[in-house]
Protein backbone atom coordinates (compact mmCIF):
# COMPACT_ATOMS: atom_id res chain seq x y z
CA UNK A 1 0.00 0.00 0.00
CA UNK A 2 1.32 3.33 -0.90
CA UNK A 3 1.50 6.18 1.81
CA UNK A 4 1.71 9.54 1.04
CA UNK A 5 4.60 11.59 2.25
CA UNK A 6 2.86 13.84 5.25
CA UNK A 7 5.44 16.22 3.97
CA UNK A 8 3.94 16.78 0.63
CA UNK A 9 0.70 18.36 2.22
CA UNK A 10 2.26 20.68 3.54
CA UNK A 11 3.31 24.35 1.85
CA UNK A 12 6.31 26.26 1.44
CA UNK A 13 6.40 30.12 2.54
CA UNK A 14 5.74 32.65 0.46
CA UNK A 15 8.46 34.62 -0.94
CA UNK A 16 9.49 37.70 1.68
CA UNK A 17 7.43 36.47 4.38
CA UNK A 18 8.61 36.22 7.85
CA UNK A 19 10.50 32.68 8.57
CA UNK A 20 9.96 30.51 11.52
CA UNK A 21 13.49 31.51 13.14
CA UNK A 22 12.22 35.08 12.33
CA UNK A 23 15.41 37.47 12.61
CA UNK A 24 17.79 34.45 12.70
CA UNK A 25 16.93 32.96 9.48
CA UNK A 26 19.71 32.33 6.88
CA UNK A 27 17.76 32.10 3.98
CA UNK A 28 18.52 28.05 3.92
CA UNK A 29 15.51 27.69 1.40
CA UNK A 30 14.27 24.98 3.63
CA UNK A 31 10.69 27.06 4.20
CA UNK A 32 10.32 27.49 0.39
CA UNK A 33 9.33 23.90 0.13
CA UNK A 34 7.05 21.49 1.73
CA UNK A 35 9.75 20.34 3.54
CA UNK A 36 8.95 23.11 5.84
CA UNK A 37 6.96 20.74 7.61
CA UNK A 38 9.96 19.73 9.65
CA UNK A 39 11.01 23.00 10.33
CA UNK A 40 11.24 23.00 14.00
CA UNK A 41 13.18 20.21 13.86
CA UNK A 42 15.31 20.99 11.19
CA UNK A 43 16.36 24.69 11.48
CA UNK A 44 19.70 24.94 12.15
CA UNK A 45 18.47 27.98 14.48
CA UNK A 46 15.53 27.00 16.24
CA UNK A 47 16.86 23.64 17.19
CA UNK A 48 20.85 23.30 17.16
CA UNK A 49 21.47 19.56 17.07
CA UNK A 50 24.90 19.31 15.60
CA UNK A 51 25.94 16.36 18.26
CA UNK A 52 23.03 14.13 17.27
CA UNK A 53 23.52 14.48 13.61
CA UNK A 54 26.85 13.92 13.83
CA UNK A 55 26.45 10.83 15.39
CA UNK A 56 23.92 10.26 12.13
CA UNK A 57 26.07 11.71 9.38
CA UNK A 58 29.79 10.24 10.76
CA UNK A 59 28.69 7.36 12.80
CA UNK A 60 29.65 8.79 16.54
CA UNK A 61 30.19 12.94 17.67
CA UNK A 62 33.49 15.04 18.21
CA UNK A 63 35.50 13.75 21.34
CA UNK A 64 35.08 16.69 23.76
CA UNK A 65 38.39 15.44 25.41
CA UNK A 66 40.53 16.31 21.98
CA UNK A 67 40.99 20.03 21.46
CA UNK A 68 41.38 19.37 17.54
CA UNK A 69 37.76 17.91 17.74
CA UNK A 70 36.29 21.28 19.40
CA UNK A 71 37.69 22.86 16.85
CA UNK A 72 37.99 21.39 13.63
CA UNK A 73 34.74 18.74 14.96
CA UNK A 74 34.98 14.96 13.59
CA UNK A 75 37.07 14.21 11.02
CA UNK A 76 39.52 11.20 9.62
CA UNK A 77 42.30 13.05 8.25
CA UNK A 78 43.34 16.90 6.78
CA UNK A 79 45.16 18.29 4.75
CA UNK A 80 46.35 20.98 2.51
CA UNK A 81 45.60 20.28 -1.30
CA UNK A 82 45.52 21.87 -4.23
CA UNK A 83 44.87 21.74 -7.92
CA UNK A 84 47.67 21.14 -10.53
CA UNK A 85 45.48 22.93 -13.07
CA UNK A 86 43.52 25.34 -11.60
CA UNK A 87 40.32 25.84 -12.24
CA UNK A 88 39.84 29.55 -13.87
CA UNK A 89 37.28 31.55 -12.24
CA UNK A 90 37.00 29.69 -9.17
CA UNK A 91 37.26 30.84 -5.51
CA UNK A 92 40.38 28.86 -4.99
CA UNK A 93 41.80 26.21 -7.02
CA UNK A 94 38.38 25.04 -7.74
CA UNK A 95 38.86 21.82 -5.66
CA UNK A 96 34.93 21.74 -4.90
CA UNK A 97 34.01 22.00 -8.44
CA UNK A 98 36.37 19.23 -9.81
CA UNK A 99 34.71 16.31 -7.47
CA UNK A 100 31.26 17.48 -8.77
CA UNK A 101 32.47 17.27 -12.21
CA UNK A 102 33.91 13.96 -11.22
CA UNK A 103 30.86 12.28 -9.75
CA UNK A 104 28.51 13.47 -12.32
CA UNK A 105 31.45 11.82 -15.65
CA UNK A 106 31.74 8.86 -13.33
CA UNK A 107 28.02 7.80 -12.62
CA UNK A 108 27.78 8.27 -9.12
CA UNK A 109 25.31 10.60 -8.80
CA UNK A 110 22.57 11.90 -11.01
CA UNK A 111 22.74 15.21 -10.14
CA UNK A 112 24.64 18.17 -8.12
CA UNK A 113 22.51 20.97 -6.04
CA UNK A 114 24.67 24.08 -6.38
CA UNK A 115 24.84 27.83 -6.91
CA UNK A 116 25.03 29.86 -10.04
CA UNK A 117 24.05 33.59 -10.17
CA UNK A 118 21.38 35.54 -12.20
CA UNK A 119 21.88 36.72 -15.35
CA UNK A 120 21.96 40.34 -13.69
CA UNK A 121 23.75 40.09 -11.09
CA UNK A 122 27.02 38.07 -10.10
CA UNK A 123 26.37 38.15 -6.91
CA UNK A 124 22.28 37.23 -7.17
CA UNK A 125 22.50 33.49 -5.88
CA UNK A 126 20.71 31.06 -7.90
CA UNK A 127 20.69 27.69 -6.72
CA UNK A 128 19.87 24.65 -8.98
CA UNK A 129 20.47 20.95 -9.64
CA UNK A 130 23.27 20.82 -12.15
CA UNK A 131 23.21 17.57 -14.34
CA UNK A 132 26.54 17.94 -16.09
CA UNK A 133 29.91 19.33 -15.75
CA UNK A 134 29.09 22.58 -17.38
CA UNK A 135 26.17 23.58 -15.06
CA UNK A 136 28.50 22.73 -12.40
CA UNK A 137 31.30 25.05 -13.54
CA UNK A 138 28.55 27.66 -14.23
CA UNK A 139 28.31 27.58 -10.39
CA UNK A 140 32.04 28.01 -9.95
CA UNK A 141 33.33 31.22 -7.31
CA UNK A 142 31.48 31.97 -4.09
CA UNK A 143 28.47 34.12 -3.97
CA UNK A 144 29.17 35.66 -0.49
CA UNK A 145 25.58 36.24 -0.18
CA UNK A 146 22.55 33.68 2.07
CA UNK A 147 21.87 31.49 -0.40
CA UNK A 148 18.50 29.56 -0.39
CA UNK A 149 20.18 26.16 -1.34
CA UNK A 150 18.05 23.96 0.18
CA UNK A 151 14.98 25.66 -1.77
CA UNK A 152 15.57 22.99 -4.44
CA UNK A 153 14.33 20.17 -2.30
CA UNK A 154 10.72 19.36 -3.73
CA UNK A 155 12.49 19.11 -7.13
CA UNK A 156 14.57 16.34 -6.02
CA UNK A 157 11.75 14.26 -4.70
CA UNK A 158 9.94 14.98 -7.98
CA UNK A 159 12.61 14.17 -10.25
CA UNK A 160 12.54 10.90 -8.41
CA UNK A 161 16.76 10.87 -8.36
CA UNK A 162 17.91 8.68 -6.20
CA UNK A 163 22.03 9.54 -5.98
CA UNK A 164 22.95 13.27 -4.98
CA UNK A 165 25.66 15.70 -4.62
CA UNK A 166 24.79 18.95 -2.15
CA UNK A 167 27.39 21.75 -2.19
CA UNK A 168 26.45 23.58 0.59
CA UNK A 169 27.39 25.48 3.98
CA UNK A 170 26.84 24.70 7.33
CA UNK A 171 23.41 25.75 8.29
CA UNK A 172 21.88 24.67 5.07
CA UNK A 173 23.53 21.50 5.27
CA UNK A 174 22.00 21.08 8.78
CA UNK A 175 18.59 21.34 7.64
CA UNK A 176 19.45 18.71 5.18
CA UNK A 177 20.72 16.40 7.36
CA UNK A 178 17.62 16.57 9.69
CA UNK A 179 15.17 16.25 6.81
CA UNK A 180 17.84 13.60 4.75
CA UNK A 181 15.65 10.26 5.75
CA UNK A 182 12.65 11.86 4.07
CA UNK A 183 13.99 12.15 0.77
CA UNK A 184 14.09 9.28 -0.80
CA UNK A 185 17.70 8.69 -1.91
CA UNK A 186 19.86 5.76 -1.74
CA UNK A 187 23.12 8.19 -1.41
CA UNK A 188 23.42 11.35 -0.46
CA UNK A 189 26.94 12.53 -0.79
CA UNK A 190 27.62 16.50 1.39
CA UNK A 191 31.12 17.97 0.32
CA UNK A 192 31.06 21.18 2.48
CA UNK A 193 32.66 24.78 2.26
CA UNK A 194 33.54 26.69 5.47
CA UNK A 195 31.23 29.37 6.06
CA UNK A 196 31.56 32.60 8.19
CA UNK A 197 30.13 36.46 8.25
CA UNK A 198 27.29 36.14 5.14
CA UNK A 199 25.33 38.73 4.48
CA UNK A 200 22.46 39.87 2.45
CA UNK A 201 22.65 41.21 -1.17
CA UNK A 202 22.20 44.86 0.28
CA UNK A 203 24.43 44.00 3.48
CA UNK A 204 27.05 42.43 0.53
CA UNK A 205 26.71 46.32 -0.96
CA UNK A 206 26.87 47.66 1.97
CA UNK A 207 30.71 45.70 2.75
CA UNK A 208 31.71 46.60 -0.92
CA UNK A 209 30.84 50.30 -1.18
CA UNK A 210 32.68 51.11 2.40
CA UNK A 211 35.79 48.93 1.84
CA UNK A 212 36.50 48.91 -1.58
CA UNK A 213 37.85 51.20 -4.06
CA UNK A 214 35.73 50.05 -6.85
CA UNK A 215 33.00 48.31 -5.87
CA UNK A 216 30.75 47.50 -8.46
CA UNK A 217 33.87 46.01 -10.46
CA UNK A 218 34.37 43.22 -7.92
CA UNK A 219 34.17 39.67 -9.35
CA UNK A 220 35.12 37.99 -5.68
CA UNK A 221 37.28 38.79 -2.69
CA UNK A 222 38.01 36.32 0.60
CA UNK A 223 39.54 37.32 3.94
CA UNK A 224 42.99 36.06 3.85
CA UNK A 225 45.55 34.23 5.63
CA UNK A 226 47.50 36.69 5.38
CA UNK A 227 45.05 39.08 7.51
CA UNK A 228 43.91 41.06 4.58
CA UNK A 229 40.63 40.63 2.75
CA UNK A 230 42.00 40.11 -1.44
CA UNK A 231 39.18 41.82 -3.98
CA UNK A 232 39.92 40.33 -7.26
CA UNK A 233 38.49 42.52 -9.45
CA UNK A 234 36.86 42.64 -13.58
CA UNK A 235 39.99 43.78 -15.21
CA UNK A 236 42.02 40.60 -13.25
CA UNK A 237 43.81 43.46 -10.99
CA UNK A 238 43.86 42.16 -7.12
CA UNK A 239 43.12 45.40 -3.97
CA UNK A 240 44.01 44.26 -0.95
CA UNK A 241 42.72 45.90 2.43
CA UNK A 242 43.79 45.10 5.74
CA UNK A 243 41.67 43.62 8.47
CA UNK A 244 42.40 45.98 11.11
CA UNK A 245 41.72 48.80 8.63
CA UNK A 246 37.94 47.52 8.18
CA UNK A 247 35.66 50.33 9.48
CA UNK A 248 34.25 47.95 11.93
CA UNK A 249 31.90 50.62 13.15
CA UNK A 250 30.27 50.96 9.70
CA UNK A 251 30.28 47.17 9.18
CA UNK A 252 29.10 46.04 12.42
CA UNK A 253 25.51 45.33 11.57
CA UNK A 254 26.23 44.25 7.93
CA UNK A 255 26.38 40.97 9.28
CA UNK A 256 23.31 38.65 8.99
CA UNK A 257 21.81 38.23 12.51
CA UNK A 258 22.05 34.67 11.78
CA UNK A 259 25.95 34.50 10.94
CA UNK A 260 26.32 36.42 14.06
CA UNK A 261 24.76 33.69 15.85
CA UNK A 262 26.02 30.64 14.27
CA UNK A 263 28.89 27.68 15.73
CA UNK A 264 29.30 26.00 12.73
CA UNK A 265 31.57 27.83 10.82
CA UNK A 266 33.43 24.66 9.76
CA UNK A 267 30.30 22.46 8.45
CA UNK A 268 30.69 19.95 11.28
CA UNK A 269 27.94 17.81 9.27
CA UNK A 270 29.35 17.39 5.35
CA UNK A 271 31.24 14.27 4.91
CA UNK A 272 34.15 16.21 3.05
CA UNK A 273 34.62 19.90 3.92
CA UNK A 274 36.99 21.81 1.51
CA UNK A 275 38.24 25.46 2.86
CA UNK A 276 41.41 27.38 3.21
CA UNK A 277 41.62 28.61 6.33
CA UNK A 278 43.56 26.02 7.72
CA UNK A 279 46.04 25.91 4.93
CA UNK A 280 49.29 28.01 4.44
CA UNK A 281 48.47 30.90 1.50
CA UNK A 282 47.97 29.55 -1.33
CA UNK A 283 46.87 25.82 -0.99
CA UNK A 284 43.04 24.95 0.58
CA UNK A 285 42.14 23.22 3.33
CA UNK A 286 41.05 19.71 3.32
CA UNK A 287 38.46 17.92 6.13
CA UNK A 288 38.06 14.32 5.66
CA UNK A 289 35.02 13.14 7.76
CA UNK A 290 34.05 9.99 7.03
CA UNK A 291 34.17 7.00 4.44
CA UNK A 292 32.03 8.80 2.22
CA UNK A 293 34.42 11.73 2.28
CA UNK A 294 37.18 9.63 1.69
CA UNK A 295 35.46 7.80 -1.38
CA UNK A 296 34.72 11.98 -2.81
CA UNK A 297 38.57 12.79 -2.63
CA UNK A 298 39.72 9.93 -3.78
CA UNK A 299 37.91 10.43 -7.20
CA UNK A 300 40.40 13.57 -7.82
CA UNK A 301 43.81 12.39 -6.42
CA UNK A 302 45.38 12.55 -9.50
CA UNK A 303 44.25 16.32 -10.02
CA UNK A 304 45.85 17.96 -6.87
CA UNK A 305 49.21 18.11 -5.12
CA UNK A 306 49.17 17.85 -1.22
CA UNK A 307 50.90 18.21 1.86
CA UNK A 308 50.45 17.86 5.23
CA UNK A 309 49.04 20.43 7.50
CA UNK A 310 51.05 22.82 9.99
CA UNK A 311 49.85 24.46 12.68
CA UNK A 312 52.61 27.51 13.86
CA UNK A 313 52.36 30.59 16.15
CA UNK A 314 50.05 31.02 19.54
CA UNK A 315 46.94 33.06 18.49
CA UNK A 316 45.21 33.93 22.20
CA UNK A 317 46.80 37.30 22.69
CA UNK A 318 45.58 37.87 19.27
CA UNK A 319 42.22 36.75 20.04
CA UNK A 320 41.82 38.32 23.56
CA UNK A 321 42.71 41.64 22.08
CA UNK A 322 40.14 41.32 19.31
CA UNK A 323 36.97 41.02 22.17
CA UNK A 324 36.83 44.71 23.25
CA UNK A 325 38.31 46.04 19.54
CA UNK A 326 35.31 44.70 17.83
CA UNK A 327 32.65 45.59 20.63
CA UNK A 328 33.94 49.24 20.64
CA UNK A 329 34.17 49.30 16.83
CA UNK A 330 37.84 50.47 16.80
CA UNK A 331 38.93 51.65 13.18
CA UNK A 332 42.74 51.81 12.71
CA UNK A 333 44.55 54.33 10.66
CA UNK A 334 44.99 52.72 6.95
CA UNK A 335 49.23 52.83 7.68
CA UNK A 336 49.08 51.64 11.09
CA UNK A 337 46.33 49.12 9.90
CA UNK A 338 49.25 48.18 7.14
CA UNK A 339 51.93 48.16 9.72
CA UNK A 340 50.25 45.66 12.02
CA UNK A 341 48.81 43.55 8.56
CA UNK A 342 52.97 43.32 7.95
CA UNK A 343 53.75 42.56 11.71
CA UNK A 344 51.50 40.28 12.41
CA UNK A 345 51.99 38.32 9.21
CA UNK A 346 55.30 37.66 10.12
CA UNK A 347 54.79 36.66 13.53
CA UNK A 348 51.18 35.70 13.44
CA UNK A 349 49.39 31.79 13.60
CA UNK A 350 49.66 30.40 10.66
CA UNK A 351 47.91 26.78 9.03
CA UNK A 352 45.90 25.36 11.87
CA UNK A 353 46.95 27.65 14.52
CA UNK A 354 45.14 30.73 12.02
CA UNK A 355 42.03 28.31 11.30
CA UNK A 356 41.47 28.61 15.64
CA UNK A 357 42.44 32.05 15.39
CA UNK A 358 39.57 32.83 13.00
CA UNK A 359 37.39 30.19 14.83
CA UNK A 360 37.64 32.05 17.80
CA UNK A 361 37.27 35.43 17.38
CA UNK A 362 34.15 34.20 15.41
CA UNK A 363 32.98 32.49 18.46
CA UNK A 364 33.70 34.79 21.02
CA UNK A 365 32.02 37.32 19.00
CA UNK A 366 29.01 35.61 18.52
CA UNK A 367 28.39 34.48 22.14
CA UNK A 368 28.33 37.80 22.69
CA UNK A 369 25.81 38.48 20.10
CA UNK A 370 23.42 35.68 21.45
CA UNK A 371 24.05 36.60 25.47
CA UNK A 372 23.29 40.22 24.36
CA UNK A 373 20.34 39.65 21.98
CA UNK A 374 18.89 36.54 22.85
CA UNK A 375 19.69 35.27 26.43
CA UNK A 376 16.62 33.03 26.08
CA UNK A 377 18.60 30.67 23.63
CA UNK A 378 22.22 30.90 24.79
CA UNK A 379 22.33 27.81 26.59
CA UNK A 380 20.83 25.31 23.91
CA UNK A 381 21.97 27.16 21.02
CA UNK A 382 25.28 27.27 21.57
CA UNK A 383 27.17 23.55 21.03
CA UNK A 384 29.38 21.98 23.84
CA UNK A 385 32.59 22.40 21.75
CA UNK A 386 31.91 26.23 21.14
CA UNK A 387 31.38 27.12 25.39
CA UNK A 388 34.59 25.38 25.45
CA UNK A 389 36.47 27.01 22.64
CA UNK A 390 34.65 30.58 24.24
CA UNK A 391 35.73 29.86 27.92
CA UNK A 392 39.05 29.89 27.14
CA UNK A 393 39.08 33.91 27.08
CA UNK A 394 37.47 36.71 29.17
CA UNK A 395 34.45 38.34 28.00
CA UNK A 396 32.61 41.48 28.95
CA UNK A 397 30.30 41.41 31.96
CA UNK A 398 27.46 42.83 29.52
P1 LIG B 1 34.75 26.44 -6.41
O1 LIG B 1 35.18 25.31 -7.28
O2 LIG B 1 34.87 27.84 -6.90
O3 LIG B 1 33.22 26.15 -6.00
C1 LIG B 1 32.54 26.96 -5.07
C2 LIG B 1 31.24 26.24 -4.71
O4 LIG B 1 30.61 26.98 -3.66
C3 LIG B 1 30.25 26.15 -5.86
O5 LIG B 1 30.00 24.80 -6.12
C4 LIG B 1 28.98 26.84 -5.34
O6 LIG B 1 27.85 26.05 -5.60
C5 LIG B 1 29.21 26.94 -3.83
N1 LIG B 1 28.70 28.19 -3.27
C6 LIG B 1 28.96 29.43 -3.71
N2 LIG B 1 28.34 30.35 -2.94
C7 LIG B 1 27.64 29.66 -2.01
C8 LIG B 1 26.76 30.05 -0.95
N3 LIG B 1 26.52 31.33 -0.67
N4 LIG B 1 26.19 29.07 -0.19
C9 LIG B 1 26.45 27.76 -0.47
N5 LIG B 1 27.28 27.34 -1.45
C10 LIG B 1 27.86 28.28 -2.22
N6 LIG B 1 36.62 28.90 3.80
C11 LIG B 1 37.46 29.08 4.85
O7 LIG B 1 38.40 28.30 5.00
N7 LIG B 1 37.26 30.09 5.75
C12 LIG B 1 36.23 30.98 5.64
O8 LIG B 1 36.09 31.89 6.45
C13 LIG B 1 35.31 30.81 4.56
N8 LIG B 1 34.24 31.64 4.43
C14 LIG B 1 33.33 31.40 3.42
C15 LIG B 1 32.19 32.19 3.34
C16 LIG B 1 31.22 31.93 2.35
C17 LIG B 1 29.97 32.76 2.29
C18 LIG B 1 31.41 30.85 1.43
C19 LIG B 1 30.36 30.53 0.37
C20 LIG B 1 32.57 30.07 1.50
C21 LIG B 1 33.54 30.34 2.48
N9 LIG B 1 34.70 29.57 2.59
C22 LIG B 1 35.56 29.75 3.64
C23 LIG B 1 35.02 28.52 1.57
C24 LIG B 1 36.03 29.03 0.51
O9 LIG B 1 35.86 30.41 0.25
C25 LIG B 1 35.86 28.28 -0.84
O10 LIG B 1 34.51 28.29 -1.22
C26 LIG B 1 36.30 26.86 -0.77
O11 LIG B 1 37.64 26.78 -0.37
C27 LIG B 1 36.12 26.16 -2.12
O12 LIG B 1 36.95 26.75 -3.08
P2 LIG B 1 37.00 26.10 -4.56
O13 LIG B 1 37.89 26.92 -5.44
O14 LIG B 1 37.29 24.64 -4.43
O15 LIG B 1 35.45 26.31 -4.98
FE1 LIG C 1 13.46 28.08 7.51
FE2 LIG C 1 16.07 27.77 6.91
FE3 LIG C 1 15.13 30.15 7.73
FE4 LIG C 1 15.31 28.13 9.49
S1 LIG C 1 17.04 29.14 8.42
S2 LIG C 1 13.57 29.53 9.24
S3 LIG C 1 14.81 26.37 8.14
S4 LIG C 1 14.58 29.08 5.80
Amino acid sequence: MSSIAPHTKAKALKPGSRRPAKELCSECGLCDTYYIHYVKEACAFLNQQIKELEEIAHGYSRNLDNEDDWYFGVHQEMMAAKKKEPIEGAQWTGIVSSIACKMLTDGLVEGVVCVQNTKEDRFQPMPIIAKNPEEVLAARVNKPTLSPNLSILEQIEQSGMKRLLVIGVGCQIQALRAVEKELGLEKLYVLGTPCVDNVTREGLQKFLDTTSKSPDTVVHYEFMQDFRVHFKHEDGSTELVPFFGLKTNQLKDVFAPSCMSCFDYVNSLADLVVGYMGAEFGWQWLVVRNDTGREMLELVQEQIDTKPVISKGDRKQAVQQSIPAYDQGVTLPMWAAKLMGVVIEKIGPKGLEYARFSIDSHFTRNYLYVKRNHPEKLDDHVPEYAKKIVSQYQLPEK
